[in-house]
């Protein structure tokens, strides 16, 4: 059954309560209830636990972050903040990416290695992440009063984002594209902020402040896998 963005598994037991276990290590949820109790209910009983959920599954995502991916059907990924489960199809056609409710399903070629696996995905992070910066970086240009000259996006180690003041050009880090938008967004704002203050000092705060006063939510959820 599906709920908001979780996939449950409904198991039906002679039993008087229902329960939920979050199974490692890919958070597959599964519900265990009586024989005969009506959608609703258990509906009500997931979004109720919903927290408790995605904190299970992100105890287990962060356990397996640290095992090397292999990037093989069963892994969870994600993008733009939500989560899916990683399904590897291989065909005899060009590499592709069908996102899909749940499901990300990566299309590669017979005998694919993971390197080459890994390389579609990433390509195609790149992609959905070129495709959204032009608009957001034109929003935030307006709301700033700042414009750039160049903007780019590549893999960063330790960064979400750098700007080069002098010559008005930022640089994204591609990872964000797994992030929830608005995280994305206050990167895109504090790095056109540099544009009006160099220094991470109380002008600079102020001003992300200005733009975007949720920004310590934001941060710290951008960073809390890392
Ligand atoms: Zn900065």
């Amino acid at each position: 059954m599906r709920i908001g963005n979780l996939e449950v598994d409904v198991v039906r037991k002679n039993i008087k309560n229902l329960y939920i276990k979050v199974h490692p290590p890919n958070g597959q949820v599964c519900l265990i209830c009586p024989q005969k109790l009506d959608e609703l209910t258990i509906r009500e009983f997931v979004g109720a636990k919903i927290d408790w959920i995605k904190q299970k599954q992100a105890k287990f995502e962060a356990q397996h972050l640290k095992s090397p991916r292999q990037y093989i059907t069963g892994e969870s990924c994600y993008f733009q903040g939500d989560r899916y489960l990683l399904k590897i199809i291989y065909h005899q056609a060009a590499p592709k990416v069908v996102l899909e409710p749940t499901k990300l399903n990566l299309y590669v070629r017979y005998g694919s290695i993971k390197e080459q696996r890994e390389q579609v995905l990433i390509e195609w992070y790149r992609q959905q992440l070129k495709a959204e910066l032009p608009g957001l970086i034109d929003k935030w240009e307006r709301i700033i009063g700042v414009s750039v000259n160049d903007w780019g996006v590549k893999k960063m180690k330790t960064r979400w984002g750098t700007c080069n003041t002098q010559a008005k050009r930022i640089w994204l880090n591609l990872e964000l594209i797994t992030k929830p938008k608005h995280c994305l967004e206050y990167v895109i704002v504090h790095e056109l902020v540099h544009l009006l203050e160099r220094q991470h000092n109380e002008r600079f705060w102020s001003y992300v402040t200005l733009f975007m006063p949720q920004w310590k939510q934001y941060q710290a959820e951008l960073n809390r896998y890392c």
